[in-house]
C-alpha cells in the first residue's frame, strides 16, 4: 500500500527542490499517494496566513511529511512557518545527521555524527522580558527576592528552563536512534559545572536514561570542550545530545565540518509525527533558476525512507547519491571547485542523473 505523506514545496528554491526530491523518491519504487499543500509566502494573499490550518490537518492526518523551506519574511508580522509548525505538533526532537561525502569539500575525512536536539526548551523557549519594562521589574525584584542576585538596572531577561520530561525524551529519543541505527555510542553536551541545576537536570536525565541502554556507551562533555574536540578530532564521537541551544550551534558546526549546506539532511521528530526538511533556507537568490542543489532535500527523503522502515530503498538511493558526488561529473555548482562551475548541472538534471543510477 502506498504510503501517504504531506508533501510542502515551499517557496524560494523549495519548489524546484521539492520537485526534484518527489521524482526520485518515486523512482526508488516505494509507493507515496504524495498530499501537496502550499504554505508560505505565496498563500498569504488568499489564504491570509503563511500556515493554514489544512497544512497542519494534513501532517496531523499523515503522520509523516517532507518540506521544502520557506522564506520568513523580515518584519511582515507572521511569526516562522518554521517555529510554528515545531510548536503546533510538538516536534521535540531536532535531528541532524552529518557525514562526509567523498567528493565534496571539506577539511575533514570520514566524519560522521548525528546531532540530536532539544526542540522547546531551553534559552530558545521565547520567554523574554525586554529592559525597562513592568514585567521585566517586576520579574527582576521577584529574582532578587528569591535569589539574593540583583539584575543590574536597564537589562533585558530570558528565561532559560529545562524540565524533567524534556530531557527523558530527548534522551530516549537519542538513545533509540542511536539503538535502531546501529550507533556506539551517546554523548551528552552540557555545562552543568556552571548551570548546576538546569544543564545539571539534563545531564541527570541523560544518565538515567543511559542506564537503559547498556549495550551504547555513554559519555558526556561540556559544550566548549565539545567544540574543540570537535574541530580536532571529529572521529570520537557518534550521537550528541543537547539542549536547545547548544543543539543549534553543534549542529551548524558539524555541518561545516562536512562541507555545507547543499547536502545537509534534517528532520523534526515529535511523538505522532515526523516532518524531514533540508537544513537550509530558501536561497531566494536562486528562484526559478534550475540551480539549487537538491541533494539536502533528498537526503532528506532517505532519513524519511528510514523512519518508514524501507531500509532497502534509503540505502539504494543514499548510495546513488554518494556515487554521484564522489564522481563530480552530474552535480550542481555548489559541489564544484570555483574554476568548474560552468559544467555544473541543473536541479532537474541532477535528479535525472540519480534516477538513471537508481534505474541502472
Ligand atoms: P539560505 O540557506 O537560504 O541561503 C544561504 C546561501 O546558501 C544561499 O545564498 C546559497 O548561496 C546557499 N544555498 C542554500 N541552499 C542551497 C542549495 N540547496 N543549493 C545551493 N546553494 C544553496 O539562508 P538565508 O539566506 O539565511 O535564508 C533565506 C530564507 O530562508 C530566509 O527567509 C530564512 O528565514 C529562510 N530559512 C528557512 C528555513 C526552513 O524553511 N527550514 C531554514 C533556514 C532559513
Amino acid at each position: 500500500m502506498a504510503y501517504k505523506v504531506t508533501l510542502i514545496p515551499g517557496d524560494g528554491i523549495g519548489t524546484e527542490i521539492a520537485e526534484a526530491t518527489r521524482r526520485v523518491l518515486d523512482a526508488t519504487g516505494v509507493e507515496f499517494e504524495w498530499d501537496v499543500q502550499q504554505a508560505g509566502a505565496g498563500v498569504v494573499k488568499q489564504e491570509g496566513t503563511p500556515l493554514p490550518d489544512r497544512v497542519i490537518e494534513s501532517i496531523r492526518r499523515n503522520k509523516v511529511a517532507i518540506k521544502g523551506p520557506i522564506t520568513t519574511p523580515v518584519g511582515s508580522g507572521f511569526r516562522s512557518v518554521n517555529v510554528a509548525l515545531r510548536k503546533e505538533l510538538d516536534l521535540y526532537a531536532n535531528l541532524r545527521p552529518c557525514r562526509t561525502y567523498k567528493g565534496v569539500q571539506s577539511r575533514y575525512e570520514n566524519v560522521d555524527l548525528v546531532v540530536v536536539r532539544e526542540n522547546t526548551e531551553d534559552l530558545y523557549s521565547g520567554i523574554e522580558f525586554d529592559h525597562d519594562t513592568d514585567e521585566e521589574r517586576q520579574i527582576a525584584s521577584e529574582i532578587e527576592r528569591l535569589s539574593g542576585s540583583r539584575i543590574p538596572d536597564h537589562s533585558s531577561v530570558a528565561i532559560k528552563f529545562i524540565s524533567v520530561g524534556g530531557s527523558e525524551r530527548i534522551a530516549r529519543f537519542a538513545f533509540e536512534y542511536a539503538h535502531r541505527n546501529g550507533r556506539r555510542k551517546v554523548s551528552a553536551v552540557h555545562k552543568a559545572n556552571i548551570m548546576k541545576y538546569a544543564d545539571g537536570l539534563f545531564l541527570e536525565c541523560c544518565r538515567s536514561v543511559a542506564g537503559d541502554y547498556p549495550e551504547i556507551e555513554f559519555n558526556d562533555v561540556i559544550v566548549d570542550n565539545m567544540m574543540m574536540q570537535l574541530v580536532q578530532k571529529p572521529e570520537l564521537y557518534d550521537v550528541l545530545v543537547c539542549p536547545n541551544l547548544y543543539g543549534d550551534i553543534v549542529s551548524d558546526l558539524c555541518a561545516g565540518l562536512v562541507g555545507g549546506l547543499g547536502i545537509a539532511p534534517g528532520a523534526n521528530i515529535g511523538a505522532e509525527v515526523a516532518l524531514f526538511e533540508p537544513i537550509h533556507g530558501s536561497a531566494p537568490k536562486y528562484t526559478g533558476q534550475n540551480k539549487a542543489n537538491p541533494m539536502a532535500m533528498m537526503f532528506s527523503g532517505v532519513m524519511m525512507l528510514r523512519h518508514l522502515g524501507e531500509m532497502e530503498a534509503a540505502e539504494r538511493l543514499d548510495r546513488a547519491m554518494a556515487e554521484i558526488i564522489a564522481e563530480g561529473r552530474e552535480v550542481t555548482y555548489d559541489l564544484l571547485p570555483i574554476d568548474q562551475r560552468d559544467r555544473a548541472l541543473g536541479t532537474s538534471q541532477v535528479a535525472d542523473a540519480i534516477i538513471r543510477r537508481l534505474r541502472a
